[in-house]
């Protein structure tokens, strides 16, 4: 056997998301967080929201707190309005994303601007090491002409928002990169029956989200619903095949910490000391300071 073997990415497992809400009343699908140890280091949380209805969202996420980790949120649809303790305020809108890195602390409102039509979008988790727990808090709000949008050779599109996209074709690297979780984050729209292969870092967790259509993995029989993460096993290549309906998807990779996770709501630490510390912290107004 050559050292040099690509090795292709088979399905791990798959997890369904849930139906739930969060914040004030928002409905959202939940795969990754949607149980008790369903993660997959170094992401702790993967929430899709989707509705026509502002009734479902328009409540929106209220001042809340975090600790410990990272919020990534991705908006397809709609307008999202952002603001946190230090006086930054963020518009998001159809497109953009916000990279929001808690550190030790944040106090933040994520709220709806629009009174109607469709929002639709994503927010991930993804965990800090203990190293960077207590970091100074900090984000980016990332504009939809800064994310590098590769068209496909067979048709669709892949949206590059973190890390590297690298084909058989292209190396091209998203506005976020450089961080200690070297994630990857990308958004690939498939005509019917249209293949799609990408390099992912052995030794990276990766998954596929799908949220429109349907999608096969290579190698794999089963069909991945829409509304589904696949958890990929560890290789050099994932390769993916859209449904006759085709497929729109996101690839999540990245290096996992292999630390121990204990979470309380908004706050993701090492330790239940550290968690009670936080709890601590934000009611004596201390959580930011
Ligand atoms: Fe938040």
């Amino acid at each position: 056997m050559s050292t040099n073997e690509v090795v292709l990415r088979t399905l791990a497992r798959v997890i369904p998301a849930i139906n739930t809400s969060d914040g004030a009343g928002v409905r959202l699908r939940r795969s990754l967080g949607s149980g008790k140890d369903v993660r997959l280091d170094p992401f702790l949380m993967l929430d899709e929201f989707s509705s026509d209805n502002p009734g479902d969202y328009i409540a929106g996420f209220p001042a809340h707190p975090h600790r410990g980790f990272e919020t990534v949120t991705y908006i397809l649809d709609g307008h999202m309005r952002h603001e946190d303790h230090l006086g930054n305020q963020g518009d998001l809108q159809s497109g953009g994303v916000q990279w929001m890195t808690a550190g030790r602390g944040i106090i933040h409102s994520e709220m709806p601007q629009q009174l109607e039509g469709r929002m639709r979008g994503f927010q991930l988790w993804i965990n800090l090491p203990a190293t960077e727990k207590m970091k100074p808090a900090g984000y980016r709000d990332i504009q939809p002409e800064e994310i590098p949008v590769h068209a496909l050779p067979a048709g669709g599109q892949v949206k590059i928002i973190a890390g590297t996209l690298e084909t058989d074709d292209v190396k091209i690297t998203g506005p976020i990169a450089g961080l200690s979780t070297d994630p990857l984050y990308i958004d690939v729209q498939l005509p019917p029956g249209a293949s799609f292969s990408l390099r992912i870092t052995r030794g990276l967790n990766a998954m596929a989200y799908v949220f429109e259509g349907q999608l096969k993995l290579s190698g794999a029989d089963t069909l991945l619903a829409t509304h589904s993460a696949a958890v990929l096993n560890d290789g050099d290549v994932a390769a993916f095949t859209a449904a006759e309906q085709g497929a729109r998807f996101l690839v999540l990779a990245g290096r996992p910490l292999n630390e121990p996770v204990a979470q309380y709501g908004p706050f993701v630490m090492n330790t239940m000391a550290e968690i009670e510390q936080a709890v601590r912290d934000y009611q004596t107004g201390r959580l930011t300071a």
